[in-house]
């Protein structure tokens, strides 16, 4: 058992210095091809200074070569995505369970980070989250549950997408959102999907009144991360 959370906890890391690379590059339109560089004066980052955690430690978050300030959400996602890969193996001892799920969150870690640090929604993980979870759960094709859960959301939420076009005349849901629900659908089947959008409007509600008292302006509630704050917390509920 140990050993398998350490695998989780190693696997997350490397996972969220993948993403640390991801996020700055799909942000500064850079190729995904070629080594690690540092933003300021372009040095080469070798291995060892690039070891997940570790590195930030020991470089105090500092690049070798000119000292520019490495963000702080490198070290965040990194370690947050190694605690989440430990605790999701201690949950599914089943392998394959395992890399599901792993796959379903660090997805939509990369998805909450950008949309709340950069206000970019980049939905295509979404997309070929969806497909390969609803392979996992419908193959070897006996039952196809999983699959009609998923259409109903999708048809659903379409319709109300369309219903609020004619009555206000504007959009209120984005396509990428009904993506984002049929993602949650496709891991957590119905019943949960349900359950985390109301935790998730709860959230929103709750940031709401907290910014009224607190008397700060802002007018931007990102979906994406209070959905996946919401998953969160359904997934620690649960064990
Ligand atoms: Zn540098």
């Amino acid at each position: 058992m140990l050993e398998k959370i350490f695998f989780g906890f190693v696997l997350g890391a490397i996972f969220g210095s993948f993403l640390n690379m991801l996020i700055y590059r799909v942000t500064n339109n850079v190729s995904l091809k070629g080594r690690s560089f540092c933003p300021n004066c372009k040095k080469v980052i070798p291995w060892y200074e690039n070891i997940p955690i570790i590195s930030y430690i020991i470089l105090r978050g500092r690049c070798s070569k000119c000292g520019y300030e490495i963000p702080k959400y490198y070290f965040f996602n990194e370690v947050f995505l190694a605690f989440l890969g430990s605790f999701l193996a201690y949950k599914f001892p089943n392998l394959k369970e395992f890399f599901i799920s792993f796959l379903f969150f660090t997805f939509f870690h990369y998805m909450a980070v950008l949309d709340y640090l950069f206000m970019e929604i980049d939905i295509r993980p979404a997309y070929f989250g969806s497909l390969i979870l609803l392979f996992y759960k419908v193959y070897p094709f006996k039952n196809f549950y999983p699959l009609f859960e998923v259409s109903f959301v999708v048809f659903l939420l379409y319709y109300l997408k369309e219903g609020y076009f004619i009555l206000k005349g504007k959009e209120g849901l984005g396509e990428g959102d009904i993506t984002l629900c049929a993602y949650i659908t496709s891991y957590f089947g119905l019943y949960k999907f349900f359950l985390i959008l109301s935790l998730g409007a709860s959230l929103i509600i709750i940031h709401y009144i907290l910014l009224k008292i607190l008397k700060k302006e802002n007018n931007k509630f990102p979906l994406v991360p209070y959905l996946y704050i919401a998953s969160l917390i359904l997934l620690l509920k649960s064990f």
